[in-house]
C-alpha cells in the first residue's frame, strides 16, 4: 500500500487548529458530519462525507459515486466507502481510532443519528462541541476572501447587464431566471441562492419567493442575490426604478441608505457585533421606521450564504480582521412595498472594506 501524503496547505494547518480545539476541550476526536465544514477542513466537496479526526488520522467516510473525488480532493484522508450511512460503519472506526470521547456539532446531527451511533458506541463518550469548527470559519484567509470577491464580481457584472435587458412586462420569475443563468454563464458554480425579485408591494416580503407579478414602470424591483464560485458565495440587495422612487417611498429609501452607511462605517476590529446592527437600527428607529425593520442587519457568508457573525441585536462577539459580513438594513411596509441595500464588507486590520462596488441606488435608462 503506498503511503498517505500530507494534507497540503490550507487544510494541514486547519486540521491542525481543530486538533488543538479538541486538546482543548479534553476530545480526543471529532466527527463531522456537515459537507461545508468538510469542504473547509478538508477540500473533500463530495455530497456525501463524514470526516474523523483524531490526533493523528483523518478518516473520510463517502460512497462509491465519490471514490475518485476523494482520491482527488483528498488523498490524505484514509478513505472509506461505505454502502449505507447507518452508524455502524461510523462506529467501527470511531473504535479503530480507539477514541473514547468524541466531539461532534450538534447542529448536524440529528436525533435518530445521535441515538443509533451512541448505541452503536457503547464505552465512547459523545460530546456535544458545537461551534469548533464555525468559529475557525469566521475569520477568512486570504484565499477564501479571494473567492468571495470573484463571487461579488460575478454577481455584480450579471446585475450591471440586468440593467441593460430589464423591460416592464418580464416577471419576476424571469428575471430571476436569467441573472442565475447570467452568473453562471460568467463562471459561477451556481447561483449561491435562488435570487429575490420582488416587484412593487412583494417587496415588503424580506424573503419573497418570484412569481408572475410584472415589472412596470411605476413600481420598484428589490432584487436580492449573489453568486457561489469556487464555493465561497456573495449576497447582494439593490433596489431597481425603471421609472422615478413613488414619494411614498423616498424617505424609506433615504432612511435605509443611511443606514446602510452609518452601520458600515461602524465596522473594525473590537467593535462588537451588536454595535453595527445598533448603529442601523437606532437610525430607522428615529426616523419612525424601527417596527418595519423586522430583521437583523447582517450575516457572514463564506461557504454558507448565513454564518457567524450575525450583526444582531445582542451578539456581543467582537469584530475581528478577515470576517466578511453582509450589511443589509430594510425597511418593510405591507401593501405598499420595501426597500433594502445590501453589502458585503471585509473587515481589516484598520477598519474595513466594502467589496461590492455597485452604487447603492439604481435607475434603469
Ligand atoms: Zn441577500
Ligand atoms: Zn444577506
Amino acid at each position: 500500500m503506498s503511503k498517505t501524503p500530507a494534507a497540503p496547505a490550507p487544510y494541514a494547518d486547519r486540521i491542525e487548529r481543530l486538533r488543538a480545539a479538541c486538546r482543548q476541550r479534553k476530545l480526543d476526536g471529532y466527527l463531522l458530519l456537515n459537507r461545508m465544514d468538510q469542504i473547509w477542513l478538508t477540500g473533500f466537496t463530495g455530497e456525501d462525507g463524514a470526516v474523523l479526526v483524531n490526533e493523528r488520522h483523518v478518516v473520510l467516510l463517502t460512497d462509491g459515486r465519490f471514490d475518485e473525488t476523494a482520491d482527488r480532493e483528498a488523498p490524505f484522508a484514509r478513505k472509506v466507502l461505505r454502502t449505507s450511512r447507518t452508524p455502524d460503519i461510523t462506529a467501527r472506526e470511531i473504535r479503530r481510532l480507539k477514541i473514547a470521547r468524541l466531539g461532534f456539532d450538534p447542529r448536524h446531527m440529528n436525533v435518530q443519528t445521535f441515538a443509533e451511533l451512541r448505541k452503536a458506541l457503547k464505552g465512547s463518550r459523545l460530546n456535544a462541541a458545537s461551534a469548533l469548527i464555525s468559529d475557525m470559519r469566521r475569520i477568512k484567509d486570504p484565499g477564501e476572501t479571494a473567492r468571495i470577491r470573484r463571487a461579488i464580481e460575478i454577481a455584480e457584472q450579471a446585475f450591471q447587464n440586468l440593467l441593460e435587458w430589464l423591460r416592464p412586462g418580464m416577471t419576476e420569475r424571469e428575471v430571476a431566471a436569467r441573472l442565475v443563468y447570467d452568473m453562471q454563464s460568467r463562471g459561477a458554480q451556481e447561483a449561491a441562492f435562488q435570487p429575490i425579485v420582488a416587484v412593487g408591494p412583494n417587496a415588503s416580503l424580506p424573503h419573497y419567493e418570484p412569481g408572475e407579478r410584472r415589472v412596470t414602470q411605476r413600481e420598484g424591483v428589490l432584487i436580492d442575490w449573489g453568486a457561489r464560485c469556487d464555493w465561497y458565495v456573495s449576497d447582494l440587495t439593490r433596489m431597481v426604478w425603471p421609472g422615478s422612487i413613488p414619494p411614498e417611498l423616498a424617505k424609506v429609501c433615504k432612511t435605509v441608505l443611511e443606514a446602510l452607511e452609518l452601520a458600515t462605517a461602524a465596522i473594525k476590529p473590537g467593535v462588537p457585533a451588536a454595535k453595527i446592527d445598533q448603529a442601523a437600527r437606532a437610525h430607522i428607529t428615529q426616523a419612525g421606521f424601527g417596527k418595519q425593520f423586522t430583521h437583523s442587519t447582517g450575516h457572514g457568508i463564506g461557504l454558507d450564504v448565513h454564518e457567524d457573525p450575525g450583526l444582531r441585536k445582542r451578539n456581543k462577539l467582537p469584530l475581528e480582521a478577515g470576517m466578511v459580513v453582509t450589511v443589509e438594513p430594510g425597511i418593510y411596509l405591507p401593501g405598499v412595498g420595501g426597500v433594502r441595500i445590501e453589502n458585503d464588507v471585509l473587515v481589516t486590520e484598520t477598519g474595513h472594506e466594502v467589496l461590492s462596488a455597485l452604487p447603492a441606488t439604481v435607475r434603469v435608462r
